[in-house]
């Protein structure tokens, strides 16, 4: 089969490479669509010992299985099934899952991948392939912060810094959560202005003393973590989403002088799945929005490269028959 090598320095080789063979409790998915991710970011600088793609859907081709020919979706920890947060249905921060699919084990920039059976999360026929993937990323990771922050802020005034996948989905969950008022800043203009388009009051700059309710982190920037603890009200709460290596963030005045909530949020429990489904059926034309790119494996490295620099929102890599 052919797969993506992540070569480092923004290079992608496509690779002929043997097709997996699925072990006992696994099962091969054949590939139809994988969304690029602004985490993708650091393998295709850095360079990746396995294929990267981690946002992935696909075709079960596994006969005999019960999910044989089902249209599915890759949930990406490994979970063990026995730790004290599997057994309460936190199996997205499972303490035995050392493997993510697509960072730590191969992903889907590839024709097929390997997938655990307790990692398949079937489809409904009335979601396309190429929305499939947002229900990862997207909705889960955005709706399961905007969930966690619910139960300090229900309503208000928002503000969503960066508007990259996560920050946009975080907007379209907060409207569907009935925020009334979410504001975006994004520094990025084009991305600022589809902010706008989706519902959004953009901004150019944030006013530090604006006393939001609700700040979802996006950026993964520094400076965004800045803004996002000075703009916050007193009683607020900060939602950190965006991801980077290192911080650096300096304890000013804002920040000290005031009782807030911090929640850091990763990916999403599976019990979160059937209510994201409802999201994005109720908000299908937002999210079909964006997806503002599909190519094949030989059109990744180009896509990346557009993707990188900000003029691309929610591109998949998508695989026809
Ligand atoms: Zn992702
Ligand atoms: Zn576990």
């Amino acid at each position: 089969m052919k797969a993506a090598r992540f070569d480092g320095e923004g290079q992608i080789s496509i690779a002929e490479v043997p097709t997996p063979v699925a072990p006992a409790g696994e099962v091969l998915l054949r590939v139809k669509a994988c969304s690029l991710c602004g985490s993708d970011l650091r393998p295709w600088r850095k360079g990746w010992p396995v294929t990267p793609g981690h946002e992935i859907f696909g075709i079960v081709q596994h006969p005999g299985h019960a999910l044989h020919g089902k249209r599915c979706l890759v949930y990406i920890p490994v979970w063990c099934g026995q730790c004290p947060e599997c057994l309460a249905g936190q199996h997205h921060i499972c303490r035995n899952a050392n493997e993510l699919i697509g960072w730590q084990r191969p992903g889907g920039y590839a024709q097929y991948v390997s997938v655990p059976d307790q990692c398949l999360l079937p489809v409904p026929d009335d979601i396309p392939d190429h929305l499939a993937p947002l229900l990862l990323d997207t909705i889960g990771t955005a709706g399961h912060g905007v969930r966690l922050s619910r139960k300090i802020v229900n309503s208000g005034k928002a503000l969503v810094m960066g508007a990259g996948p996560i920050g946009l989905g975080g907007l379209l969950v907060l409207q569907n959560f009935g925020f009334e008022r979410v504001e975006v800043f994004d520094p990025n203009r084009f991305r600022r202005e589809f902010a706008a388009s989706l519902g959004a009051v953009a901004l150019e700059s944030v006013d530090l003393t604006a006393a939001y309710d609700l700040v979802l982190e996006c950026s993964g920037k520094d400076a965004g973590r800045q803004t996002a603890l000075e703009a916050v009200r007193a009683h607020g709460a900060v939602v950190q989403l965006g991801e980077s290596d290192t911080w650096q963030v300096h304890e000013t005045k804002a920040i000290r002088r005031k009782d807030f909530y911090y929640i850091r949020s990763f990916y999403f429990p599976i019990s979160e799945y059937a209510e994201n489904i409802e999201i994005l059926r109720k908000k299908r034309p937002q999210f079909e929005q964006l997806v503002d790119a599909q190519v094949p494996l030989e059109g990744l490295s180009d896509l990346f490269v557009r993707f990188a620099a900000g003029d691309r929102i929610k591109p998949q890599l998508h695989i026809h028959d």
